[in-house]
């Protein structure tokens, strides 16, 4: 059986205990070397067969999998973060079915968690935002005209630009063109819970300068939106005159 599991954002102990159990359990751990932290690697068997996909077509990553199921192997196929963002996991479970090769799916800790936890931020701010918009910027991988940063930013949601570090003018440019203020604060995390993580502050009129300054070209996410300010209303849930199922509260705060 083929196990998709989910590496975390980084730190090695950011995987699920699930996750852990089945890369201790392995036969054969295929890795996405250009994300995943090796340090993972060290909760493999001795003997276990290691493949790192970066350098790795689909079809022979498959291969690899099949050969596997002939000879009865477990195989772990490990993705950074959760892997229903950008994992490319859907054409490997296509091809799987058609060879009735059972696989399952247990899922991580995505880097835009990892981030917000490098800076301690909550990206659900009441009265400031109550949407996050994951996204990226289209570059050798197109993406729908209709889904441009632009046309999110006309919104004024919090952001999470993944896999754009390398195209930060462009960044920067559509998220004004689509009518965030310039003055509207930003973050970069780079590298979000590995030991060499670095999180700079910066706003929207200064991601690419930031970017360049701090010498950040690759994994790291741009973060956009004012949930990075000072200003938030407190929540509802926890309000002395809210009523929940679980709390009675003195009415003061009910119906808004
Ligand atoms: N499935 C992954 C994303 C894979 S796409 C997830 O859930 O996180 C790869 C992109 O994810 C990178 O280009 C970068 O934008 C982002 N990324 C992955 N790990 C990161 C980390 N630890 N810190 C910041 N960005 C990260």
């Amino acid at each position: 059986m083929i196990h998709f599991v989910g590496a975390g954002p980084g730190a090695a102990d950011l995987i699920t205990i699930r996750g852990a159990e089945y890369l201790k359990q392995a036969d054969c751990i295929i890795y996405a070397g250009s994300l995943v932290n090796p340090e993972l690697l060290d909760y493999a068997k001795a003997g276990c067969e290691i493949y790192n996909s970066a350098k790795m077509t689909l079809e022979e990553v498959i291969e690899v999998m099949k050969n596997n199921e002939a000879d009865d192997k477990m195989t772990v196929r490990l993705h950074t973060g959760d892997m229903c963002l950008y994992g490319a996991i859907r054409e490997q479970m296509d091809i799987l079915d058609t060879y009735d090769i059972e696989y399952d799916y247990i899922p991580g800790v995505s880097s835009f968690s990892g981030a917000a936890s490098a800076l301690c931020a909550e990206y659900t701010l009441p009265g400031v935002s109550q949407s996050v918009v994951i996204t990226r910027q289209a570059g050798r991988t197109p993406v729908p005209s209709r889904e441009s940063i632009s046309s999110f930013a006309q919104h004024g949601a919090t952001m999470v630009i993944f896999l754009s570090s390398g195209l930060m003018d462009k960044v920067q440019e559509e998220l004004i063109a689509g009518g965030y203020d310039p003055e509207t604060p930003a973050a970069i995390v780079y590298k979000a819970t590995w030991p060499d993580e670095k999180k700079v502050s910066c706003t929207v009129g200064t991601i690419a300068e930031t970017g360049r300054k701090e010498n950040i070209s690759n994994l790291a996410l741009i973060l956009v939106g004012n949930f990075l300010g000072d200003n938030y209303e407190r929540s509802k849930l926890y309000h002395p005159g809210f009523t929940t199922a679980f709390r009675e509260g003195d009415g003061t705060a009910d119906g808004e």
